[in-house]
């Protein structure tokens, strides 16, 4: 392990680094056909970090069929699965060599703390890839149980083309967490990052080809959701889309595939997500604490932020009063900092959405506890403060739409039953935590929870090896896990009669 860095070498690093905005198709860095390009600006401090191609409809055309001929060919999807798996893991090992380079562009590029993106998203970017490419050769196909002159044989067979599009809050483990069950599996990629974040999605693809992934089966097309995104979802020959990203996206891309080839369609999108405290909570310094983090970590844009926190009302004053405690540990600072525990907001659009949910917060009758406001404005970066509501209703506006920024909104209950109720009384269905030391009421209520995870006694817990995934409008599919593996896979029956 090397010293950690401080923020002046890291910035000496930023300073020294030549950040490459294209895209990658076929194992070349290229132009978008157009030449357009857009700016690439740090929300730390507003500057331009690079010109990044700006790809549309022809660069699509280009890499998708580039991505099939590579499919056609062989050259990776009839490779023995033992030899994906080397392959894989040389390309998680590289991203490890590259940990400080990577950490840094997604820092620059989105806002979040240094140290958490080197520990958590290059962490778990590379787990996302090594652990896919470790389980592809120990995975068996099937055979049906049948009449003694038959031979029924179940097998999985890459689907083809897949197109990835992803978002901005968790850039390179996101795209991992596609990409590794999709190349593990044989497949060929297009992936198109957020126009808010695609610098690693960029440096990895030439980072997989030194890894020994043959060329075109990774590419990357930066660009605006309208424009390539768009083109990718509507396109006739990807055989299945992937998405991160919004609940309004994801029902848009349904569309795309309904009006084109039908395409398989895989969503993981927004959550409004309960933490439920009972009065009964073990250790309220510990559930303080994991709120806390649950609605301050990655400056709040996380899809599984514990947005909503349900309390008792037994706890209710002091639960509050713990957490507007810790939230000071949370006070925004410079993103190269490695002392930083919350970053700069993505950008001035989505600050001034979090500033809009905040407002409609007081309008409405919440009240206001702790923070509500921008912050660091002199260093020319978009910072905000961690923000608490309490006394809020569960039909305010505050509680029903996820906001994707630091802002806790605290509803009152009493009782398991309407604990569930307003748990349940939302449009999504991503994860919830329950907090209580009653064995029955910890699983009667993680039961009656209509969502993809709950957490018990802890908050946004999970390894690759659990699926992760939502309920309701929270999405359909799994990441992580051998679950992920299903999207990614059509599953074909051969059947054969002995003479
Ligand atoms: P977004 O839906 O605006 O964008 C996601 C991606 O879709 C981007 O790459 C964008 O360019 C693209 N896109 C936008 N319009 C498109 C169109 N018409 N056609 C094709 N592609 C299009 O979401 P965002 O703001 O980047 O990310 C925040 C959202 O992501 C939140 O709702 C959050 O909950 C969700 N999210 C979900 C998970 C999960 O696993 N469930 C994880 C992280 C983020
Ligand atoms: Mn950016």
């Amino acid at each position: 392990m090397s010293t950690p860095k401080s923020r002046m070498q890291w910035q000496a690093l930023a300073d020294s680094m030549s950040i490459n905005g294209s895209a990658f198709i076929a194992g070349e860095y290229l132009d978008a056909q157009s030449k357009l390009t857009f700016d690439c600006i740090s929300p730390i401090d507003g500057r331009v970090l690079a010109k990044v191609a700006s790809c549309d409809e022809a660069d699509a055309n280009i890499a998708v069929q580039n991505a099939r001929e590579t499919f056609k060919s062989g050259v990776w999807a009839n490779l023995a699965p033992v030899k994906r798996k080397q392959i894989m893991i040389r390309f998680a090992e590289l991203l490890e060599q590259h940990a400080d380079e990577l950490a840094l562009l997604e820092t620059l590029d989105m806002g979040k703390p240094i140290q958490y993106s080197k520990a958590v998203d290059v962490v778990g970017a590379a787990r996302a890839i090594r652990w896919s490419g470790e389980a592809i050769d120990k995975i068996y196909d099937e055979i049906a149980p049948t009449a003694h002159n038959e031979i029924g044989m179940i097998t999985r067979e890459a689907v083809g083309v897949v197109a990835a599009i992803v978002p901005w809050n968790f850039p390179m483990l996101m795209a991992c967490w596609k990409l590794g069950p999709a190349l593990a599996t044989g497949n060929s990629v297009v992936l198109k990052p957020s126009e808010k974040s695609p610098l690693t999605a960029i440096r990895m693809a030439q980072i997989a080809i030194e890894a020994g992934l043959p060329k075109g089966v990774l590419n990357v097309l930066p660009g605006f959701g309208h424009t390539v995104g768009k083109a990718l979802a509507l396109h006739m020959d990807v055989d299945t889309l992937v998405f991160t990203g919004s609940t309004k996206i994801a029902k848009q891309l349904m569309i795309y595939a309904g009006e084109s080839n039908m395409k398989r369609v895989w969503l993981e999108a927004g959550g409004k997500s309960p933490n439920i405290i009972f009065n009964d909570a073990p250790d309220l310094k510990k559930a303080a604490q994991a709120a806390a983090s649950a609605i301050a970590f990655n400056q709040g844009e996380v899809c599984t932020a514990g947005s909503r926190l349900l309390v008792e009302s037994g706890v209710k004053d002091e639960l509050i009063a713990l957490i507007a405690e810790e939230l000071k540990s949370w006070t925004p600072g410079h993103p190269l900092d490695p002392s930083t525990t919350s970053g700069a907001v993505v950008d001035k659009q989505q600050l001034d959405n979090v500033l809009g949910y905040i407002q409609s917060g007081v309008d409405e009758g919440a009240t206001l506890n702790h923070g509500g406001s921008q912050v660091m404005q002199d260093t020319g970066g978009v910072y905000i403060e961690p923000t608490i509501f309490s006394n809020v209703d569960n039909k305010m506006t505050i509680a029903k739409e996820e906001i994707f920024g630091p802002v806790l909104s605290v509803i009152t209950f009493d009782g398991m039953e309407q604990a569930i109720e307003i748990a349940n009384d939302t449009i999504y269905g991503l994860a919830a935590g329950v907090w209580t030391s009653d064995i029955n009421k910890a699983h009667k209520t993680a039961k009656a929870i209509r969502s993809g995870m709950v957490w018990i006694n802890h908050y946004d817990g999970g390894d690759m090896t659990a699926p992760f995934g939502g309920y309701k409008q929270s999405g359909n599919g799994r990441d992580k896990s051998l679950h992920a593996f299903d999207k990614y896979t059509e599953i074909k029956a051969t059947w054969l009669v002995l003479e």
